[in-house]
């Protein structure tokens, strides 16, 4: 049986240096540069990362208290577990979400959906997380908490597991409170094939839900703006949906999710990997009316805007509609529509109709939409 070691659990010693050698005759005073631990219990401190008694209480309070399995029991240096026949998916994501909290979620429960749905686009049942914290000193103890907690709520409801994890601490005013980074393992059952190479003319492009909600929820109180009709965030694992595709039997010949850059860049990435040409029927593709709105006044485009819980299908025509009845048992592609077709190749690789009758190139965007989505 084939053992895998996931080395991750090293939570590695921050090595500290003086910025002045101290002397004996009092020319010089001692300014060590790591700092000794102060009284403060309700911060994050440097000594938090220094590998002694403060990261490992921060260790045990926190991350152990909130992700306790069986395979982070042992606190080794990585996690092992033995693997099924089959084949493994192995991803990872870095997130640097502003603010932590924001409608409908929080940058903890988004480093878990979005490694989860990373792997699920894989055709992979996800299995292990890995969580990398980098935390910045003078963060209330108190928000890693909760943001730690959301994570092992979110896991647990995905049915997967954290198993290893890092914390290190950055200098105050050098960070940004907290950012997290994700790997997941999952594992692809055997004879299940999904990459954008199987992409052909002729195939259905299906999404799975509405779209927009993710970006404009995080904006909404960064910017402190407030929209018509509560928008929240769309963050959610699609694993399961994808699992109950998969075993419909519809040929599933590629997935995406719709993260960064949102279903135009998705879309632009897929045709030019598989040389093909796309079609989009802008009238078919779902947007919730407060977001369509959000995005007017912000003169976003929501075929643009990140969402962390919708992904685009691209299956045989004849398949679309069993497709989309699958989807619509799932509460989180319970709006899933079909939005257009692929052709042969041509460039730009992705045209919209519009509503308007017009043809417009749907083309990869230059700069960066909304930064620190996710
Ligand atoms: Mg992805």
């Amino acid at each position: 049986m084939l053992h895998i070691l996931f080395v991750l659990y090293a939570i590695s010693h921050k090595h500290c240096s003086s910025g002045e050698i101290p002397t004996m005759n009092g020319n010089k005073s001692f300014e060590p540069s790591c700092p000794l631990p102060s009284s403060d219990k309700k911060t994050v401190q440097l000594a938090h990362g220094g590998g002694g008694r403060l990261m490992q209480e921060l260790i045990q309070d926190i991350f152990v208290r909130a992700f306790h399995n069986p395979l982070l029991a042992p606190m080794h240096d990585g996690a092992t577990w033995p693997v099924e026949k089959g084949t493994l998916a192995f991803t990872t994501d870095s997130y640097v979400v502003r603010p932590l909290f924001f409608p409908g979620g929080d940058i903890g429960s988004l480093a878990v959906h979005g490694t989860i749905n990373d792997l699920a686009m894989c055709g992979a049942k996800p299995l292990y997380l890995s969580a990398g914290f980098i935390l910045e000193e003078g963060l209330s103890l108190d928000v890693l908490q909760q943001v730690v907690n959301s994570m092992a709520k979110a896991a647990q409801a995905a049915g997967v597991s954290i198993v290893t994890g890092d914390t290190k601490v950055v200098d105050r005013g050098k960070g940004d409170g907290i950012f997290i980074n994700t790997a997941g393992v999952g594992l692809v059952p055997s004879g299940v094939r999904i990459a954008p190479t199987l992409i052909q003319p002729g195939d259905a492009i299906l999404v799975s839900g509405d779209l927009g909600s993710h970006g404009v929820a995080v904006l909404s109180v960064r910017e402190g703006l407030t929209f018509a009709g509560n928008v929240e965030s769309d963050s959610a694992p699609l694993h399961e949906v994808v699992g109950d595709l998969m075993g419909s039997g519809v040929d599933l010949h590629c997935m995406r999710d719709l993260t960064r850059g949102g279903l135009a860049s998705a879309l632009n990435e897929l045709a030019t990997a598989a040389k093909v040409g796309m079609s989009i029927d802008e009238s078919a593709v779902p947007v919730l009316e407060p977001v369509r709105g959000a995005c007017e006044l912000l003169g976003l485009d929501p075929l643009y805007v990140a969402n962390e819980g919708r992904f685009v299908a691209m299956v045989p025509e004849s398949q679309a509609e069993t497709a989309l009845a699958v989807m619509r048992r799932h509460a989180v592609s319970s709006k899933a529509a079909r939005i257009g077709v692929v052709t042969g190749r041509h460039a730009p690789p992705v045209i919209l109709q519009t509503v308007l009758g017009t043809h417009r190139i749907l083309d990869l965007l230059s700069g960066e939409q909304l930064p620190r989505i996710c």
